[in-house]
């Protein structure tokens, strides 16, 4: 066996149905009496319940959170903050909220309890993406990783068929990345494994019956499985070509990491043979790169970048930007190979 190092993170994970009635007790446990609650405008409903629920904990509500955490937003949330008194941050959402309460914590130290309501994952990682003037970056730092996270089954249950498929998938490319990382450790190379089986088992369920609980419970624990992962190991080419396509080309997050995943893992294939066949396995079929294609096929997901915009005249351009600060990869990135890596995902042809 290779040798290691292997961190746990600090963070309480709290799973179930029905588990956001349990928001009072651990905020009670954090010793926060004035909570701000966040969300994207889209799920202010929802964040307007959680504030009713708090009673007199709940300060207020701040439902501006945007995608890749502008700074804007976050500087007037931190005037709420201020103005409010609040002593924490309660984000009910996905990444794009999620985000918002990670930018509050790192310039304020508040403490954040998460109830993530997609499969991103961004809630067990210590890492913060930021957008401002258009330019993205990206800092880790514990100073950002959620003290508290909620994990509640039936706000999944509202999320759409599409991007549930986009989000789980989203979620196995932080597992897929995580075996062949090198900083991996056989810790959390056991949770991507039975991240990416969850997952598979049950997306294709969800897309036909998005309200069947089982299902979602099986998914939701996946996604907190390579959420870790994620915050744990380094990412490599797959999430160094989405951020590209994401930054350079208004790429859509989920959906481009869809898309990508399958080509990404066909050319990391040939030096990376051992998380291939675990890759395989937790997908129940030969070949790691056609298995995640199909899954996608499976979930009515996308599996082409023309269809999300991004045409063969891109392709030199996005070539050109991956391969410039490469994340380091299993398999060297050489620019012929990433080209027609972005032809076949642009295309949509299926790995052989
Ligand atoms: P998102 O948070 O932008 O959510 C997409 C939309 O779906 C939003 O309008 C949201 O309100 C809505 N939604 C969420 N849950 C819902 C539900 N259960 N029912 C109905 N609607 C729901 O999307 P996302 O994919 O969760 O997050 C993407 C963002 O998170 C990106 O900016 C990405 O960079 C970031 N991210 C960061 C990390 C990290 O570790 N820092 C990890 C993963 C993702």
């Amino acid at each position: 066996m290779q040798p290691f190092v292997y961190e746990g993170l600090p963070s309480r994970v709290v799973f179930g149905q029905g588990t956001l009635s349990r928001l009072e007790e651990e905020l009670e446990r954090l010793g926060c009496r004035r909570v701000l609650v966040l969300s994207t405008p889209q799920q202010r409903a929802q964040a307007e319940q959680v504030l009713a629920q708090v009673g007199e904990r709940g300060a207020g509500l701040f439902a501006e959170a945007a995608m890749h955490t502008p700074v804007e937003v976050t500087e007037r949330a931190l005037r709420r903050v201020e103005a409010l008194g609040v002593d924490a941050t309660v984000a009910i959402g996905g990444g794009s909220t999620i985000g918002l309460g990670k930018a509050i914590a790192l310039r304020t130290d508040l403490p954040q309890v998460a109830i993530p309501s997609t499969y991103a994952g961004s809630e067990m990682t210590p890492i913060l993406g930021e957008t401002r003037d258009g330019i993205k970056t990206t800092q880790r730092t514990l100073a950002v990783l959620p003290e508290t996270v909620i994990y509640d089954v039936d706000l999944t249950l509202t999320l759409p068929a599409g991007l549930s498929g986009t989000s789980g998938i989203n979620a196995i490319a932080h597992a897929v990345e995580a075996l062949y990382a090198r900083d991996r450790n056989p810790v959390i190379s056991l949770m991507a494994e039975e991240g990416i089986a969850a997952l598979a088992r049950s997306l294709p369920v969800i897309a036909d019956t998005p309200t069947d609980a089982a299902a979602r419970a099986d998914a939701l624990y996946g996604a907190w499985l390579c959420g870790a992962c994620l915050g744990s190991v380094g990412m490599s080419l797959h999430h160094k070509l989405c951020h590209t396509l994401g930054g350079s080309f208004d790429l859509p997050h989920a959906e481009t990491h869809t898309v990508v995943l399958p080509h990404a893992t066909a050319y990391n294939a040939p030096a990376a043979p051992e998380a291939m066949s675990r890759i395989a396995r937790a997908l129940g079929v030969k070949d790691a790169a056609a298995g995640l294609f199909d899954l996608a096929g499976a979930v009515g997901a996308p599996t082409s970048l023309g269809t999300l915009g991004f045409t063969a005249e891109d392709i030199d351009r996005a070539t050109e930007i991956a391969t410039r600060n490469p994340y380091w990869n299993p398999r060297e990135v050489e620019a012929d190979g990433i080209r027609r890596l972005l032809a076949d995902a642009q295309a949509g042809r299926r790995p052989a």
